[in-house]
């Protein structure tokens, strides 16, 4: 509510409590943390948020917006370097789609398509695999649903941990 009446300092403040309340429902807030970073004069702050939640609790979806802003900021080869780091401490199977998407993306060789299929087959895989999934009952499936649609309970369903989630 506060991103849509131009607070974009309110809607920070408001985004980043989330990683204290309950960091694992954080990685829903970053596109918009992003974006009303964007709208207050600077990514700056966005990179510094990612790099504390980054110690406190490494997760893919903070390595990949941290990823996306090495990659607008610094360029290619640091965001791939980055990342590849972050893969050896904290391998899932979304980051490694990442990764391979970069090295295709910005320094595979045109004539290889030995990477363009790897990235075929992780998004294919990734596509079959449910992202969210509720701690009651076990419901899972892509989309956030603050209700469970099968057992009812409130805020039980959240990004799945792990090797095929966060
Ligand atoms: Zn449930």
């Amino acid at each position: 509510m506060e991103f849509d009446e131009g607070g974009y300092k309110e809607a920070i403040k408001v985004l980043q409590r989330i990683s204290v309340q309950d960091i694992s429902f954080m990685p829903l807030s970053l596109p918009l943390l992003e974006k009303s970073f964007e709208h207050s004069g600077g990514l700056r702050g966005f990179g510094a948020y990612l790099g504390r939640c980054l110690n406190e609790r490494p997760g893919t979806a903070i390595i990949i917006a941290m990823t996306h802003l090495l990659l607008r900021q610094s360029g290619e080869s640091q965001a791939v370097d980055f990342l590849t780091a972050q893969l050896e401490r904290h391998p899932t199977l979304r980051g490694l789609n990442e990764l391979i998407d970069l090295r295709r993306q910005f320094q595979g060789d045109l004539s290889d398509n030995v990477l363009e299929l790897i990235h075929h087959l992780t998004d294919r895989l990734l596509e079959l695999k449910p992202v969210f999934a509720c701690g009651r009952c076990g419901f899972s499936g892509k989309e956030m649903h603050w209700q469970c649609p099968r057992c009812h309970h409130w805020g039980a369903v959240k990004p799945i941990q792990g090797f095929e989630g966060e």
